[in-house]
C-alpha cells in the first residue's frame, strides 16, 4: 500500500457507549462479562433482606448511561452477582443510594 494510503487510515478511537452503536456495545460487554464470570460461582452476591438467589444475573454499580467505554461496562469490579429481588432494590435509587452502592461494590469488589 502507497504511503498517503496508508495515512488515510482511522486512527481507533476508544469504543464509546453513546451514539450509533450501544446496543453493539452492550452485546460486546455483555460477551466479555460472560467470559469473566464463566467460572464464578453463581450466587446472589448482595444478599438484602429477602434474597432468594432466584434468577440470578450480573448488576452493574450504577446506571448503564454513565458508562463511556466498554472496558468499564465489562469490568468485573463494575459488576455483581444478584439474585432478580436484590438486582431491582440495587438499582432503584429511592432504595439504593449511589453512595451505598458504591460502599456495596468497594466491599465485595475491593482491588488487593
Ligand atoms: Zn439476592
Amino acid at each position: 500500500m502507497a504511503n498517503y494510503l496508508r495515512n488515510l487510515q482511522p486512527i481507533p478511537k476508544p469504543t464509546k457507549v453513546r451514539g450509533i452503536n450501544k446496543t453493539k456495545i452492550n452485546a460486546e460487554a455483555n460477551l466479555r462479562l460472560d467470559k469473566i464470570y464463566e467460572n464464578y460461582p453463581s450466587f446472589c452476591e448482595l444478599k438484602f433482606t429477602g434474597c432468594n438467589n432466584l434468577f440470578i444475573a450480573r448488576a452493574h454499580r450504577k446506571k448503564r448511561r454513565f458508562y463511556k467505554t466498554v472496558e468499564e461496562l465489562a469490568s468485573f469490579y463494575e459488576t455483581v452477582l444478584a439474585c432478580e429481588h436484590c438486582h431491582t432494590i440495587l438499582d432503584d435509587r429511592s432504595q439504593t443510594t449511589q453512595e451505598e452502592s458504591d460502599a456495596i461494590f468497594k466491599r465485595l469488589r475491593a482491588k488487593a
